[in-house]
């Protein structure tokens, strides 16, 4: 597209909204751009030719240049008072002559490289008051700037002035409102979740909002009236500031890197433009700053909305958000950049959008902040749930692995037992299990009342077998002995144990006295008509066994002792009468 048609489409944009919005008249003037310093003598005695023609409704707008501007305005008599104001503040050098009837009457010298003082009227910016009613006057303006050379020249009632202030004042109040706001509460939000993407914002939003408080003259008339020579330098450093803040906000906030390195290497290359720019316009000349500054503005504002929407894209949930954000800011800056380059005419739309834009961007952004606190929260919790989950799956883990060698160890713990109430030799109970099992049954018997009998035996003659065929024949017939007599005891209540070296004792719970006798009487057949084969090379050896029976109805103040007592008695009087044989204890003794 060519500078010519771009320019017209701009111009149709801009006249698109900004048709409804103007309520000055429309005047039409001359101008000059000069080289020398002439003086105002000079000019007005500058032949017609040189002069060109333009409107107030389209305005001086040239760019940067080095010339002084010189305009010729001539206002025809009015029965009521007037203002001229010239609404760009940022000009360094503003001079109004005023002429009646061939006399210079009045001129005032000022600009903002002069004290806000200089100015007959206290406005951001630059208002005089048309010093004469009734008669026609000329108003020769002469205005040299190092920066953007706009001169939107505005003449009206004293009345509309006012009344027109109202709204212009109260945009900028209400703008100043929404950004401060914002920018305390979300600074607030950074002091209490410390998370630097709040501190960006605050430091964007802050910076963003400065750059246009001061293109509205109103830093200069509020916080450095005097100190003029800080226009030079807050400009460029703040534009770049606010740039640098910019960037590093999107950057941080849309977390770029992960989602495009190359959007991240870009935004990343322009910071460090930006920060050049901030040192440039401390050190550097104003005019070639504000140039740069405005150039990198263009350039950042659509890298920034095109990175975004790659991000969004990418699945990068907070950048719809942010592409929303930006999409006015960027049409603002555009239109900024474009008006400040000369491109296009001053209006309504190239001052009221840019400042629009940041306040909508700063309340969006902010709404994307709030939200982002939701999405992050949401991930605390899933990743609360997956501990939650995780820790719990690894107790099961646990409780069951516990449960596992529980019951290994019980099994053990059986074993064990089992084989300390076994005899090695016999596998029949031991001593102790017979303890213990007489324990038992004499305590429970006690209740019920009933019989409770034992059976010992004892082996006859076995010294003689251990010493005519050897221990380990000797031990064979134990064995075999001990299988002789547990075939014989049939219940599963019933208890041989080994009670000792030869001897056996069999504990029969609710069992009476003749049945005792009938069981040992069939143990001692079975151990006669048994010869015994052992594992030596031998013949079967024949053993005979003796018994004693005893019974007895378990008694509170008895002790199970005396059951044993009473049975040995009685073996040793079957051992007395001849062996081989079975005795029941005497109870009369
Ligand atoms: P009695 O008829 O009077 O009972 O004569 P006995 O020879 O059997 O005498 P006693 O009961 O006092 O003898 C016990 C013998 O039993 C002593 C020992 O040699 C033998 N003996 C005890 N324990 C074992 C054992 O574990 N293995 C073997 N082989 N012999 C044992
Ligand atoms: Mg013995
Ligand atoms: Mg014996």
């Amino acid at each position: 597209m060519t500078r010519n048609a771009f320019q017209k489409v701009c111009l149709l944009i801009i006249l698109l909204f900004t048709s409804a919005m103007s309520s000055a008249q429309t005047l039409t003037y001359q101008w000059v751009e000069v080289f020398d310093d002439l003086s105002i003598q000079d000019l007005r005695a500058l032949p017609k030719s040189h002069w060109q023609t333009i409107t107030t409704e389209k305005n001086l707008n040239k760019g940067f240049s080095d010339g002084a501007f010189w305009v010729k305005l001539e206002l025809s008599p009015q029965s009521f008072n007037q203002m001229l104001e010239i609404a760009y503040p940022l000009l360094d050098e503003v001079s109004i002559y005023w002429e009646r009837g061939g006399e210079i009457i009045e001129a005032h010298h000022t600009g903002d490289s002069l004290p806000f003082n200089s100015r007959p009227i206290n406005h951001r910016n630059f208002v005089f008051s048309v010093p004469t009613v009734n008669d026609s006057v000329i108003a020769w303006i002469r205005v040299h700037t190092s920066g953007s050379v706009q001169v939107p020249i505005t003449v009206s009632s004293s009345i509309q002035f006012l009344a027109d202030e109202q709204v212009g004042f109260g945009w900028q109040a209400m703008f100043f409102g929404i950004v401060a706001a914002l920018a305390l509460y979300n600074f607030i939000l950074f002091i209490i979740v410390r998370q630097s993407t709040y501190l960006w914002y605050v430091l964007t939003v802050l910076i963003t909002s400065l750059v246009q408080l001061n293109f509205k003259g109103l830093l200069f008339q509020f916080l450095w009236p005097d100190w003029p020579l800080l226009n030079q330098y807050f400009t460029v450093s703040a534009v770049g500031a606010a740039l640098f803040f910019t960037l590093t906000f999107a950057m941080n906030f849309l977390s770029v890197r992960q989602f495009s390195i190359g959007g991240d290497r870009a935004l990343n290359t322009f910071r460090y433009m930006a920060l050049l720019l901030v040192v440039y316009g401390i050190v550097g000349s104003y005019q070639l700053g504000i140039v740069m500054v405005s150039g990198l503005a263009a350039l950042v504002t659509p890298a920034a909305w095109i990175v975004g929407l790659l991000v969004w894209r990418r699945g990068q949930v907070l950048a719809g958000f942010y592409v929303l954000a930006w999409t006015p800011l960027l049409l603002g800056h555009l239109a900024l950049a474009v008006s400040k380059l000369g491109l296009a005419p001053i209006g309504a739309f190239t001052e009221f959008v840019p400042q629009a834009g940041v306040a909508l961007e700063a309340i969006l952004l902010s709404f994307a902040l709030a939200y982002r606190i939701n999405i992050e929260r949401q991930k605390r919790q899933q990743a609360q749930a997956l501990a939650l989950k995780t820790q719990r799956e690894a107790n099961l883990t646990l409780e069951a692995r516990v449960m596992e060698r529980t019951e290994e160890l019980q099994k053990v713990n059986d074993k064990l037992k089992a084989v300390s109430l076994t005899d090695g030799l016999t596998q029949v109970a031991n001593r102790r299990r017979f303890d213990e099992k007489l324990d038992e049954e004499w305590t429970r018997l006690i209740r019920s009342e009933q019989e409770l009998s034992l059976i010992i035996i004892d082996i006859d003659y076995f010294k003689k077998v251990n010493d005519t065929f050897g221990h380990l024949a000797g031990d064979d017939c134990l064995v075999a002995v001990s299988n002789l007599i547990n075939n014989e005891v049939k219940r599963t209540e019933d208890l041989l144990a080994r009670y000792g070296g030869e001897e056996f004792a069999v504990l029969l719970p609710t069992t009476t006295s003749d049945e005792a006798m009938l069981i040992a009487e069939r143990i001692r057949q079975a151990v006669e008509l048994s010869p015994i084969t052992t594992s030596q090379d031998i013949a079967p050896i024949k053993l005979t066994i003796s018994l004693g029976v005893a019974t007895l109805i378990p008694d509170q103040n008895a002790r199970c002792q005396n059951l044993i007592k009473f049975a040995d008695e009685a073996l040793y009087s079957a051992k007395a009468s001849g062996r081989n044989r079975v005795v029941v204890a005497n109870y009369e003794k």
